[in-house]
């Protein structure tokens, strides 16, 4: 095992915890941070900070696991592991653009709780609650039990949709957080939705072996091995969040058969540039994770301290396509403000296409042609242009 740049955080600000309690995920959970006096014992607070702790805790609840927190520079102010999980006042301030719901969840639920945006594949919400809170998060108006909506998955109403659905082949459990849940719980969804036989594929989307990898224990992982194909998609976005507990946790899942992909979400401070991008990607394949999406911030209320320009989407995903192992380069994406879903962007690699060739542009800027096949009724789709029908 490959140790370089992974290292342990343990016990960090919590000395007294025994090592079985330490990796105790319910443990973790019963210590988290959760009150500004308790973030304040242990780290040197910005006046914004306190102020942000005040303001938002009524949009989405304030929680740390200790593992995650452990993380944190106490005096570093622009730690990029603090600026997603402390609040800010930015928080509390709408800007132009910002929506409640900026993927437009609610208006593609035939259910309560059950997404149901592309042809094939459906959204299933199976919790409010996560380990810990990002500030950035999509799913605000519902997830943490303190905002101004409710979740309230109807789930014998989601499985009679899914048997009566037979296009739909793929299912992906999220929430908040799909392995928050307890074990039993979460196998008898998994055996419900194995049960329907169109559908082909299972995926869970989780942060736990991020901000909990004491959850993924090895009772979990041979239970979630009884319903292959199941993939799991994480959420890393720097690479300190990397630790050896989160390397080995995700060697467990790795270990059990999941495939693992990662989407990590563009932010300011956080990994808006090159040399963070790049590092975590490495590291994410040392630790068997493909990264998958790279998401621009979605427009949610309060997020715009945290968003960046796309054009600096585009520029890091310039430096690393063609300069690194393909299999590190994520898709950039945008999820559609108001439903649209996610939208791919890349850097212009195409520069020209018409009927008799394509001009492409490589990694280094170079210009190349390749000859279009003669005859080829296809459709010609232009850099840029718009399909009409
Ligand atoms: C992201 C998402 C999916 C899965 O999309 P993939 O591109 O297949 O990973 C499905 N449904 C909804 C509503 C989503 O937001």
């Amino acid at each position: 095992m490959n140790d370089r740049d992974f290292r342990t955080h343990a016990p960090g600000y919590w000395p007294e915890a025994t090592p079985a309690e330490w990796n105790d995920w319910r443990w973790q959970m019963r210590h988290r941070i959760t009150t500004l006096a308790q973030a304040e014992q242990h780290l040197r607070l910005t006046p914004a900070e306190r102020e942000g702790l005040l303001l938002t805790a009524h949009k989405l609840a304030f929680a740390v696991t200790p593992h995650y927190f452990n993380l944190i520079e106490p005096d570093n102010p622009n730690c990029p592991i603090r600026r997603q999980v402390i609040p800010l006042p930015g928080e509390a301030v709408v800007t132009p653009g910002e929506m409640a719901d900026p993927c437009g969840e609610d208006g593609h639920m035939p259910v309560p709780g059950l997404v149901h945006r592309y042809p094939d594949r459906v959204l299933l919400l199976v919790t409010d609650r996560c380990a810990s809170y990002c500030r950035y998060c999509t799913r605000s108006r519902v997830v943490s039990g303190v905002g101004e909506q409710e979740l309230e998955t109807d789930f014998e109403a989601a499985f009679q949709y899914l048997e009566e659905h037979t296009e739909v082949r793929d299912v992906l459990l999220s929430g908040g957080d799909a392995l928050l849940i307890s074990d039993d719980k979460l196998r008898r969804i998994l055996a419900r939705l194995r049960a329907i036989p169109h559908i082909e594929f299972l995926r869970i989307g989780t942060r736990i072996p991020i901000f909990l990898p004491q959850r993924i224990t090895p009772e979990l992982c041979a239970m979630l091995r009884e319903f292959h194909p199941l993939w799991m998609s994480v959420h890393v976005n720097h690479p300190r969040e990397l630790t050896t507990e989160v390397r080995d946790a995700l060697g467990r899942l790795a270990d059990a058969g999941i495939p693992l992909g990662n989407q990590s979400v563009l932010l300011a401070g956080v990994n808006d540039d090159a040399d963070t991008m790049r590092a975590l990607i490495h590291k994410l394949l040392r630790s068997r994770v493909r990264p998958y999406y790279l998401y621009q911030c979605d427009l949610i209320h309060g997020s715009a301290h945290l968003r960046t320009s796309v054009a600096k989407g585009l520029e890091i995903i310039e430096a690393l396509r063609g300069h690194t192992t393909g299999y590190a380069v994520p898709q950039y994406v945008i999820d559609a403000p108001g439903g649209g879903g996610k939208v791919p962007v890349s850097p212009g690699y195409v520069v020209y296409h018409d009927k008799e060739k394509v001009v492409l542009r490589n990694y280094e800027g170079r210009i190349f042609e390749y000859p279009e096949k003669p005859g080829d009724t296809s459709a010609v789709v232009r850099p840029g242009a718009i399909l009409e029908y």
